[in-house]
């Protein structure tokens, strides 16, 4: 009798045996209803002998499957991408596999979806909630659910809204095929370096061989439009491509830019789309009739028909580790999919990670480089300011030789760019009269003001109250002040400077949506902004060849952080922001204020000897035998209760196994000790890179017992170390 070996997407539950009747004809990748218990649940046939069951099933016990979905099956590339990143990152295959399929309304046969949206005619009895909702909605669309959580009320409030008239519902087709983007719409002259650049990938993708590169390009030396030859190649093949971006704000650039070299949108992906665009995305690159995707990490897990290329730009980001569910690196994910499906993968960055130039230097990955800017554009003069020397009046954080750079660019109606990698208004609130500090009640950090949204706000588990009149410790009223420097402030600053400038903040609390990273967009092309104050979110992709000033506010910033890779990220970030100046025709200046002139980072950037820079970090790596020479693994274990916490992470501690190769640090409280009410002790696992370090790990682990309260997670290539 045939029998299915199926994975739920239950990530408690392994594989299952179910009966295959001769009316559902299954094969490995077939995506099938199965039932659970009372439950029905969606699943995937797998083979037995790469995910074994725990215990067999006699043939006599097994229930038949119920149904099998008209979907393509899960080709065995992306099966066994599934089973690595599963066996890699010590996850459940399910919880892998979850990022694989859609929700199980999207499999079944309907090829319509109903949304809801806005008439224009009143209701017939107007309340708060109802009124903030049809303000809200404006012109858009979507299911019930998803308009209830843009417009922040409830269901029941759209559902009244529906019975009305004032909201209405609309049949959307999923089944609308996606026009192909057209190799040869719009193909620029590439220059002799770009040339060479993308003809190696363009050779790669017609060998159909896995072949990873490293496209290494200074800011504005045009690595989009060296991919996009490559992307123009794969298309002409007949072939579908990935782009991975890092942040969701990039994609609506990203999109305008595609459409201009190539005719047509790529399809979008990202945790922003509404549920018919997700249905209708998936359903299209599942049949092959999408060709490039381009989309957040979790694009990466899709079932495209045919892949032939995959892009990973700004490669180094680290919005590309996920640090949620399960826990891996989309860059490294990127590089085994492409392992697996046997074809070429571009790493696009101005400033590669240590981890991948090593890549490249022992010959793995093949090393691209793009030494000048495109066209007429020089790369920035970068210039220090060393604060001890010139300090910003007392109560300011501008120092006057920046103040003066940016008079001149206002004058001379050019933009600057003011970067300071922190959100809201001041970072610490605190009593004058007893010393009081707002610290969030669920994690281990202060409250941020936000003067914007008038609340103090926790920037990790998102708690936030109004600034209280009077202190909660000492009730003396009015004796709060604000602590240190945030883009808000930095804006008042800024306003108070420059009266008649205007302004713009751009961090992820005000480009939160792709339409309003659109609209940023528009105003800085359009010429309607003088000053930009921004967080990380402005450092890459960006590219506006108005911008002639960029001002670092404080370069030690991310220096604080004390971990191994503090040097190398605060040196990524301030070249990715340098690198929005001066992309256009007029030369760009960047000034760096920093307590330590001196410092290597600082030193590095100044003097634009970055291969010397590099190299010294990697041999500090070398030296503690830190990725990427020797491993880390993270286990972070958590419990509302604090003595719960510490007694499993001890237990862990006791029972390490003694591995030759593998030592054990900890445990310790976490870096964020407390995070959502959950206290965190970590131990941190270090590993010689030769060691099946997971193996042992899933060996260790899977023999303990604690209780039901703590969680553990295993976090394999931790970001910190
Ligand atoms: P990077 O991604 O390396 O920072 P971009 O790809 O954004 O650089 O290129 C910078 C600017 O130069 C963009 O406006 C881009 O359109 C332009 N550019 C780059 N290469 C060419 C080319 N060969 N022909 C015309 N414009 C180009
Ligand atoms: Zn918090």
């Amino acid at each position: 009798m045939p029998r299915a070996h199926v994975l739920l997407l239950n990530p408690a539950l392994g594989p299952l045996d179910y009966r295959a009747d001769r009316e559902h004809a299954v094969e490995p990748g077939s995506v099938v209803l199965a039932p659970l218990g009372p439950r029905q649940m969606v699943g995937v046939v797998w083979e037995e002998e790469s995910l074994p069951s725990a215990d067999q099933v006699g043939d006599n016990r097994l229930r038949p499957l119920l149904g099998v979905y008209d979907v393509p099956p899960i080709q065995a590339p992306l099966r066994r991408l599934i089973e690595w990143t599963s066996n890699y990152y010590l996850a459940p295959p399910a919880a892998v596999l979850r990022m694989a399929l859609p929700s199980s309304s999207a499999l079944d046969g309907s090829r319509t979806i109903t949304e809801y949206r806005a008439t224009g005619v009143a209701p017939d009895r107007m309340t708060p909630q109802r009124e903030q909702a049809l303000d809200r909605i404006g012109q858009r669309q979507g299911l019930i659910r998803e308009l209830a959580t843009i417009t922040d009320v409830s269901e029941a409030v759209i559902r009244g809204l529906v019975k009305t008239g004032a909201i209405e519902a609309v049949t959307v087709s999923i089944d609308t095929p996606w026009s192909s983007p057209d190799p040869d719409h719009a193909p620029p002259d590439l220059s002799d370096e770009q040339q060479l650049a993308a003809g190696m990938i363009t050779d790669a993708v017609k060998a159909r061989e896995f072949h990873p590169f490293l496209l290494d390009g200074v800011t504005g030396s045009g690595k989009t439009e060296v991919y996009f030859e490559a992307i123009a190649e794969a298309l002409r093949q007949d072939r579908q491509v990935l782009v991975l971006l890092p942040e969701i704000a990039l994609t609506e650039p990203f999109l305008k830019r595609f459409e201009a070299r190539f005719g047509h949108l790529p399809v979008a992906w990202h945790s922003e789309l509404r549920q018919s665009q997700r249905r209708r995305a998936w359903r299209g690159l599942a049949i092959g009739d999408a060709k490039v995707v381009v989309g957040a990490r979790s694009a990466l897990f899709l079932p495209y028909r045919d892949l032939g290329l995959i892009i990973v730009d700004e490669a180094h980001e680290t919005s590309f580790k996920q640090e949620d569910g399960v826990l891996y690196h989309a860059r490294d994910v990127a590089v085994m999919r492409a392992k697996l499906e046997a074809i070429p993968v571009v790493l696009a960055s101005a400033t590669p990670a240590i981890e991948t130039r090593q890549q490249a230097a022992i010959g793995r990955y093949t090393e691209l480089k793009l030494t000048a800017r495109h066209g007429a554009a020089e790369m920035p003069e970068i210039i220090a300011i060393d604060l001890l020397q010139e300090p910003p009046p007392r109560g300011r954080w501008i120092a006057p030789s920046l103040v003066k750079a940016m008079a001149e660019r206002i004058e001379r109606k050019e933009q600057s760019l003011l970067f300071l990698n922190r959100r809201g208004y001041a970072p610490l609130t605190l009593c004058r009269s007893c010393g009081h500090r707002f610290q969030c009640p669920n994690c281990t950090a202060w409250m941020v003001e936000h003067r914007l949204l008038q609340r103090l706000q926790c920037h990790h588990c998102g708690h936030n109250m109004p600034p209280p009149r009077a202190c909660p410790e000492c009730k003396e009223e009015d004796a709060l002040v604000a602590c240190g420097p945030g883009v808000e402030r930095i804006a008042d600053e800024v306003a108070a400077l420059f009266p008649d400038a205007r302004v713009v903040i751009a961090t992820s609390d005000t480009l939160n949506t792709p339409a309003r990273a659109a609209e940023f967009v528009e105003r800085m092309e359009a010429g309607d902004v003088d000053v930009v104050v921004g967080t990380q979110l402005i450092t890459k992709g960006y590219h506006f060849p108005e911008l002639t000033l960029v001002g670092v506010i404080d370069a030690d910033l991310g220096l604080s952080g004390g971990d191994l890779r503090a040097a190398e990220r605060s040196f990524q970030q301030i070249a990715q922001v340098a690198g929005r100046a001066g992309r256009g025709e007029k030369p760009g200046t960047v000034y760096i204020q920093t307590h330590s002139p001196g410092a290597p980072v600082i030193q590095a950037l100044l003097s634009g000897d970055v291969a010397s820079f590099y190299e010294a970090e990697t041999e500090a790596r070398r030296m503690a035998d830190a990725p990427p020479f020797g491993r880390f693994a993270a286990i972070i274990v958590s419990s509302e209760k604090l003595d719960d916490a510490t007694s499993a992470a001890r237990l862990i501690g006791r029972s390490a196994p003694r591995v030759d190769g593998m030592h054990v640090f900890g445990p310790a409280p976490a870096p964020l000790a407390m995070l959502r009410g959950r206290h965190r002790q970590r131990l941190l696992v270090h590993a010689r890179r030769s060691l099946d370090v997971q193996d042992v790990m899933r060996e260790w682990l899977g023999a303990l017992e604690w209780p039901r309260s703590v969680r553990v997670a295993v976090d394999v290539d931790p970001y910190s170390f």
